[in-house]
């Protein structure tokens, strides 16, 4: 069942098209994850599905409701989380909870929250005195007051120490578990790789590619690495001759290896017969990063 249905979106500011023409839909149950550089247009498709923004052309529709029309109705059943700045510094954690629940129709208990997301020795501290990962908690605990069916969360761990990220990623695939469908914002690649059951990647206002993580790096065919640390004065370009390598490069004291098949056994082979046995031999596996690469000729960090 499609929770979100997203067809030909287009949003343009001035001359900026901001949404060119983009198209999708979302599973109920899923961590569906939009992802991509700073100013691919994520936002603006995500506040105009919570009907935030108005769409200059194309039809959305969210639990069967149309976000421009049926505001109202769609507020009481979508969680959205806040950003940082919307909370007053001293406001305490159980009074943001509480003011937070006078905005809608009906609200499961928020002590309840406090104990699911570990807030509760936390509820008489001030905002401001949260640590990051506290914070974020708290918006998610916001995000979830309303027991919604769909939750937003835009770019969630920006910022956090990575035990924390670490956590706040356990947090999500919590909130999926408990049956409710999970969009996600991001431009971080690794979060995408890890929480997304299925990935829309934007770049310049339209989807480049959309699947599940593994599908998108598998069909990439990208060919493997191997790396290792060349100590021993071994002239790498030896390998080339190796069954399967097509490329081979040297940085500093590092050898790349680039190759298909079983690459490593007939590196690893080759070595050992100049008897150069390197500690550190092991395969890269190609990411999300190389996926973006590949479909837009730029990394995503640029
Ligand atoms: P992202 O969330 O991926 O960073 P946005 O949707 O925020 O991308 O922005 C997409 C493009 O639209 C960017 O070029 C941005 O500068 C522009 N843009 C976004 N919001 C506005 C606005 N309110 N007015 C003018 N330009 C905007």
């Amino acid at each position: 069942m499609n929770v979100i249905e997203v067809q030909n979106l287009r949003k343009q500011y001035g001359s900026t098209v901001a949404v060119d023409n983009i198209s999708f839909n979302v599973q109920q149950g899923e961590i569906f994850t939009i992802v991509g550089p700073n100013g691919a247009g994520k936002s603006t498709t995500v506040e105009s599905i919570m009907g935030l923004r108005q769409p200059d052309q194309g039809t959305i529709r969210v639990l069967g409701l149309d976000p421009q029309k049926d505001e109202h109705e769609l507020r009481q059943r979508i969680g959205i989380q806040l950003q940082q700045a919307a909370l007053p510094e001293r406001l305490k954690v159980w009074e943001a909870l509480n003011l937070y629940s006078g905005f809608y129709d009906k609200t499961v208990p928020w002590e309840k929250l406090l104990n699911d997301w570990g807030l509760a020795e936390k509820r008489n501290t001030n905002f401001k005195n949260l640590s990051g990962g506290q914070k974020q908690r708290l918006f998610i605990a916001l995000a979830l007051l309303n027991d919604p069916e769909l939750v937003f969360l835009d770019e969630l761990t920006t910022g956090l120490d990575p035990q924390a990220r670490r956590a706040t990623w356990d947090a999500v695939r919590a909130i999926r578990d408990q049956g409710k469908t999970v969009v996600l914002v991001t431009h971080f690649m690794d979060e995408a790789e890890e929480l997304a059951d299925r990935i829309a990647i934007i770049d310049q206002g339209n989807i480049v590619a959309l699947d599940t993580p593994q599908a998108l790096i598998q069909n990439l065919h990208v060919e493997t690495r191997v790396r290792f640390t060349n100590t021993n004065g071994y002239d790498p370009q030896l390998l080339r001759r190796v069954n399967g390598v097509t490329e081979v490069e040297q940085r500093g004291k590092q050898v790349i290896v680039q190759g298909n098949g079983a690459l490593l056994a007939h590196v690893a082979t080759a070595l050992a017969e100049h008897n150069v046995t390197p500690t550190d031999l092991r395969v890269e596996q190609a990411n999300l990063e190389d996926v973006f690469l590949a479909l837009t000729g730029r990394s995503i960090r640029n």
